[in-house]
């Protein structure tokens, strides 16, 4: 074990003005920091608790209704209170299914909304510290491009990386157009999801746009009407605590027959988590029929760039799609 000091957070600006070292990280339920920690890959000097943030801030840790019947999750929510609550089981399954489908119930009772979306790749190579990797060690490598790649992305891709975003929780985020509420050594901010991650690009040590000391405080799910009829379908090797081969969060409007809305992400194939307009263009205006979800399902795909291993991803993710809008609107 490498020597760390530890302190519990006693307000947002301490915790702010502690993580502003680069060698700081935050914890709240660790199901990935301590992990990654005991193999080597994280090496903080100094480790800050936010769990105790919410003793005095309790709508950190809670789910909260928002004017116009949006709903805010606070960062330290744990994905299993949220994916029960009944306002966000009615108003936006897809959010709650996203949640249950993910990980063990042990994990869910522990991780949080912020330790989710933040959570890291699960590349074997980037959890080896034997094997060289730019995620972990910039200019180092990427071991995965020609080595075992059948886990990896199909889209978003670069010479650099090729891992896979982890989570279920944030492709229906992306397709919701979730906001995220940032609190920082300037004052608070907001971050549009789809902007929240960032591709691999030449530095996939970078993954998202927070800054040092930034701190999530929370997730506001918007109000869309239509995000009543949305669900997340995913697909993996095995039943349960398996992370997605390919997933898709969708949400439809149909209106005799007609689909006038629509919100199309996908997981499991994609660097970050992956909304696709082009699917979503392809289904407004055209009748609600398979012919109609195939059609959205290559537009989602056209861009795909496949790896030795990982051709059947193209495949299973157009057919993950077609189900999940299939089963959505009938
Ligand atoms: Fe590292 Fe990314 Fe390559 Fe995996 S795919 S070895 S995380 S650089």
């Amino acid at each position: 074990m490498i020597p760390f000091e530890y302190s519990a957070a006693t307000d947002l600006e301490s915790a702010v003005h502690a993580g502003r070292s680069s060698s700081t990280r935050f914890v709240a339920g660790g199901t990935t920091l301590i992990d990654l920690m005991k193999l080597g890959v994280e090496r903080p000097t100094h480790v800050v608790d936010l769990n105790s943030l919410a003793t005095r801030d309790a709508s950190l840790a809670a789910v909260s209704d928002l004017p116009g019947g949006g709903l805010r999750l606070g960062a330290l929510a744990h994905m299993s209170d949220v994916a029960w609550d009944p306002r966000v089981r009615d108003r936006y399954p897809v959010v709650s299914r996203s949640l249950l489908l993910a990980a063990s119930g042990q994990v869910r009772n522990m991780a949080t909304m912020a330790g989710n979306i933040l959570q890291r790749t699960r590349c074997p190579y980037f959890r080896d510290t034997a094997t060289p990797c730019n995620k972990r060690e910039p200019g180092s490598g990427c071991s995965a491009i020609h080595g075992v790649n059948r886990g990896h992305a199909i889209l978003g891709t670069s010479e650099h990386c090729i891992a896979t975003h982890p989570s279920d929780f944030a492709v229906a985020l992306t397709a919701l157009d979730a906001v995220v509420h940032v609190r920082a050594m300037g004052g608070a901010r907001t971050i549009p999801f789809g902007e929240f991650h960032v591709l691999p690009g030449t530095h996939p040590e970078r993954e998202t746009v927070l800054q040092p000391g930034d701190v999530i405080t929370a997730i506001d799910l918007p109000a869309i009407a239509f995000a009543r009829h949305s669900t997340y379908l995913k697909v993996r090797d095995r039943a349960s605590f398996a992370f997605a081969l390919a997933s898709a969060a969708v949400a439809l409007d149909v209106q005799a027959g007609t689909i006038r809305g629509a919100r199309i992400a996908l997981g499991g194939v994609g660097t970050k988590p992956w909304r696709s307009h082009e699917a979503e263009r392809a289904l407004i205006g055209r009748p609600a029929d398979v012919a109609t979800y195939r059609a959205a399902a290559a537009a989602a795909l056209a861009g795909a760039r496949p790896q030795t291993h990982n051709a059947f991803k193209v495949e299973l993710a157009k057919r993950t799609l077609v189900r999940a809008l299939t089963e959505v609107s009938t």
